[in-house]
């Protein structure tokens, strides 16, 4: 039995993330107190609080987790599922941490968790307990702008994030920075544009950029490009939806889309938005007209396919399905769908696993360009947007005097346009993805490390021995 296994002889899902940094930490010569102190988590804080629900009083169990405070503040969704617990938060808010260095991103990692089911829970009651717990954070300095900012998961989106707003703004009136205390907001309470889609649309831009990269996709006997590629998609919430739509219009095949009641499968391709108004219509994507139903929705992993992307839950792929599992890619868009035993099978039969800790990391990314757009107090593009209009319509003056020849008017717009927020936050974004992706590469290729996971763990490791560094906290 390994040290990071339980009297069980199975992993937890934190033992899961220990396995994989102890297995990144041996391609480092890094003291062990060091390597402990990275690998823990910094504050949990377990809180229950009554909130009436009809005439009933309901105790709701609920945490927050900041798993390191090398930088400040934290930041990390929250997540409301029936499956929260104490090992699932931790473990959430030290990916957190990996992926917050990985792409640069100035901050520690944090994730919160309320045990409830909201598909069951009417909206009123949802707010009744996302203020609640947001006070519960307020009264032990668990949120601010500086100290633990907030944001979507699993189970939450815009509306949660502005009661959160809201609640604080309540209780913290006066405080010029308050907009910076949670961010994934709706763009009329001091949200982002791109935000929403920020997530799916990184995992995309990752996934592009190793299609794109020749000798990956020969290794697996693929071609490069996206166009045609065959893709299933585990989960068709904001990740999952986002994703499959960005891959949709790039020219990749969805062959099948899973979601709780079961999936569906066309080999000549899935139309993403008409499956998801039949979802938003029906309740299911089951009996999708153009599409054939596959009962017992894990199953539809299995399927023949170039690149798997389970975008819905933690340990989808584990010991007992890896063996079954035909894709060439794996594009990790949840949080810890692999398991341990997983990723040595995988990688056995070698199949590229796209890791969690850099591929998901498109929404902390823009939830930072959120968080400073709110600290600046400007739109993204305000400053600048009519500057370069200015300047774009100097330059095609100059060419247009010189080349003795007029531009269509059509042409004109294009050429004259500056700088919108939607332009540069998603400017960022990919600029970030594709920076992560290779910088996960080389030192991969470098090091002779054999897969991208403990690639991204050194390379979160070391930027995270870095700022304590520079902290001055260790020697
Ligand atoms: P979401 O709640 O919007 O969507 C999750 C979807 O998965 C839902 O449609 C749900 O019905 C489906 N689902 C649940 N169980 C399933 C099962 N057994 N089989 C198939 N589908 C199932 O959540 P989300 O925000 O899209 O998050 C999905 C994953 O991505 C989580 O692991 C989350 O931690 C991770 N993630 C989310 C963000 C973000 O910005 N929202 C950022 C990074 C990582």
């Amino acid at each position: 039995m390994s040290k990071n296994q339980n009297k069980t002889g199975t992993y937890s899902f934190f033992n899961c993330i220990e396995k994989n940094f102890d297995k990144a930490a041996q391609f480092l010569s890094i003291e062990k107190g060091l390597l402990e102190q990275i690998k823990a988590c910094n504050s949990v804080y377990r809180m229950h609080f009554p909130v009436k629900i009809g005439k009933e009083i309901k105790v709701i169990e609920a945490y927050r987790v900041q798993h390191s405070h090398h930088k400040l503040p934290c930041k990390g969704g929250i997540r409301y599922s029936t499956k929260v617990n104490q090992d699932e938060v931790m473990t959430l808010a030290a990916l957190m941490t990996y992926k917050c260095a990985i792409v640069d991103v100035p901050f520690g990692g944090a994730k919160g968790g309320i045990k409830i089911d909201p598909q069951i829970i009417s909206p009123e009651n949802i707010e009744k307990i996302t203020r609640r717990y947001t006070s519960e954070l307020i009264k032990k300095n668990f949120i601010g702008p500086g100290i633990d900012v907030p944001a979507p998961d699993y189970g939450t989106g815009e509306k949660e994030m502005s009661w959160i707003l809201d609640t604080f703004l309540s209780l913290r009136s006066g405080d010029v920075d308050a907009l910076a205390c949670v961010t994934g907001k709706p763009v009329s309470q001091g949200g982002v544009r791109g935000r929403k889609e920020a997530t799916g649309l990184g995992v995309f831009y990752g996934i592009r950029e190793l299609c794109y990269t020749k000798e990956d996709m020969y290794s697996v006997g693929l071609d490069v490009g996206l166009v045609g590629k065959k893709i299933i998609i585990q989960g068709l919430g904001n990740v999952g939806y986002h994703a499959a739509t960005f891959f949709h219009e790039a020219g990749a095949v969805i062959i099948a889309l899973a979601e709780r009641e079961g999936a569906i499968y066309n080999e000549k391709g899935l139309n993403v938005s008409k499956v998801f108004l039949h979802l938003r219509n029906t309740g299911s994507i089951l009996n999708f007209p153009e599409a054939r139903n596959i009962e017992n929705t894990e199953k539809a992993l299995e399927l023949e396919c170039d690149i798997l992307i389970p975008a819905a839950l933690e340990n989808v792929i584990h010991k007992n399905n890896a063996n079954r599992i035909k894709a060439k890619i794996i594009g990790e868009a949840a949080n810890g769908p692999t398991t341990p035993e997983a990723d040595d099978i995988l990688e056995k039969k070698g199949i590229i696993i796209v890791p969690d800790i850099y591929l998901n990391a498109g929404g902390v990314t823009v939830s930072y360009f959120e968080w400073l757009k709110n600290l600046s107090h400007v739109r993204y593009g305000r400053m600048e947007k009519k500057f370069s209009e200015n300047m774009n319509a100097e330059f095609l003056h100059v060419i247009e005097t010189v080349c003795k020849k007029k531009i269509s008017s059509e042409e004109k717009k294009i050429i004259l346009r500056g700088p919108r927020e939607i332009d540069l936050v998603r400017s960022g974004l990919e600029d970030t993805m594709i920076n992560g992706f290779h910088k996960i590469r080389d030192l991969k290729k470098s090091s002779k490390i054999k897969n991208m996971r403990t690639a991204a763990f050194v390379l979160a490791i070391n930027k995270i021995i870095d700022s304590y560094e520079k902290l001055g906290i260790f020697p």
